[in-house]
This record gives C-alpha cells, sequence and structure tokens, in this order.
C-alpha cells in the first residue's frame, strides 16, 4: 500500500448505514461521477471534490 492509498482512507470513513461520509466535517459525501479507476464524491458542507480511487473504496474503515 502507498503512502497516497493511506492518505485517501482517512479522508473518508463507511457509516453502519454503508454511506461514505467525509473524515473532516461528518457529512455524507455525494457520488458524483465515475472515472476509469476512480469515483468522483463531492462534500457539500466543505464544497470540496473527494476523488477515490477504486482500490480503496473496499477498504474504507467502518466507523462504530
Ligand atoms: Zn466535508
Amino acid at each position: 500500500m502507498t503512502a497516497s492509498v493511506s492518505a485517501e482512507i482517512v479522508t473518508v470513513y463507511r457509516a453502519l448505514d454503508g454511506g461514505i461520509h467525509h473524515a473532516r466535517c461528518g457529512q455524507r459525501i455525494a457520488l458524483q461521477g465515475r472515472r476509469a479507476d476512480e469515483l468522483d464524491f463531492y462534500c457539500l458542507t466543505c464544497a470540496e471534490s473527494v476523488p477515490l480511487p477504486l482500490c480503496v473504496i473496499s477498504r474504507i474503515p467502518v466507523a462504530d
């Protein structure tokens, strides 16, 4: 695992409802689109795009 992949994972977490949330603000991020090797999420609260490589999606930690 590269350092950049680890960094991506700490920016988000998966809630018990299955939604992906932004770690910085705790709000759910919305899926905006998909590219060849990553999904583009967007946080309305931070007004910031959050691209996540596909290899990261399955490794997102679940918050309890
Ligand atoms: Zn946010």
